[in-house]
């Protein structure tokens, strides 16, 4: 019978933040793949944890992940970790989970911290719709494609960054969203030093000018205006009556100003036209 992957969630910073199960997924693992050995070493002597550890990242993601692969199929459960979050977030743990499905391996989580999600909640910004875009590449040209893609999008986004990248990232977001959007600016969240700067891509261009960016980031912006919606708005304030009418003064027939009504309040026409004949 095959094993099992657990994809472990393990802290973003605050080692308190790691859950019962992950221990417990982790102490009864058969082997413990890694992406930053040096990083889960310090998690698993923190809570006395010891258990075979290899390492699984970007740079031998293909060799390595055959042989993890190999110990699956052999009945071997094996735990994925991260070096901070929850793995196949930014990371190679989504080819794992890839090949473990071409294989029929089952895949199993062990929820908990996520970098992007909580600066998005933190953030005052709107969570009900969000996109995860990941970090920006190091070529300039993609990530100048990047921004320009998602410049109109209506729903938040989220970005990851590293600190030495981050002032010209915020001079690019400047340059594609405009200075006024709102931004939050998320730092070694989880941590001692853990904050939240709310303000406008000028002001956070401008205070970068002044400071020295330190820590991990996560860039979380206001999505693009929605006029559409602002249009639909516009009529709530608007009687029935009064919209109805503007359209006959403007020389419309009342069977077109009805329609044209109703259209813009997205309503259907026989209650526009009803209210506008009620006494
Ligand atoms: N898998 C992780 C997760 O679940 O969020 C993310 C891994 S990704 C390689 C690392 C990036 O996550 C950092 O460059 C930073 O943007 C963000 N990050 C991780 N820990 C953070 C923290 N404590 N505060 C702010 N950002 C953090």
């Amino acid at each position: 019978m095959n094993g099992k992957l657990y994809l472990c969630a393990t802290p973003i910073g605050n080692l308190g933040d790691v859950s019962a199960r992950c221990l417990e997924v982790l102490s009864g693992a058969d082997l413990i793949a890694a992406e930053d050995t040096r990083r889960t070493i310090q998690l698993l002597n923190h809570f006395e944890i010891s258990r075979p550890l290899t390492s699984y990242h970007e740079h031998n993601k293909h060799e390595k992940g055959a042989y993890i692969i190999s110990l699956l199929k052999s009945g071997k459960n094996v735990a994925l970790v991260s070096d901070a979050g929850t793995p196949a977030i930014s990371d190679p743990g989504e080819d794992l989970v890839r090949l473990c499905a071409e294989n029929e391996v089952e895949v199993t989580s062990v929820p908990g911290p996520v970098a992007g999600v909580n600066a998005l909640i933190l953030s005052g910004l709107s969570t009900r719709r969000f996109a995860f875009e990941g970090f920006l590449s190091v070529n300039k040209r993609h990530r100048k494609e990047h921004l320009e893609s998602v410049k109109d999008d209506k729903h938040t986004l989220i970005f990851y960054e590293a600190p030495h990248k981050l002032k010209n990232t915020l001079g690019d977001m400047k340059n594609t969203f405009g200075g006024d959007r709102k931004i939050a600016l998320a730092r070694e969240l989880t941590k001692i030093h853990e904050e939240v700067m709310r303000c406008t891509i000028d002001e956070a261009v401008r205070f970068y000018e002044e400071n020295n960016p330190r820590g991990e980031y996560v860039i979380v912006i206001e999505g693009a205006a929605d006029t559409e919606h602002s249009e639909e708005n516009v009529w709530e304030n608007v009687s029935v009556r009064e919209h109805v009418d503007k359209y006959i003064a403007e020389g419309m027939t009342s069977k077109e100003a009805v329609k044209k009504a109703a259209l813009d309040r997205g309503a259907p026409k026989r209650e526009i036209y009803n209210e506008y004949h009620k006494e």
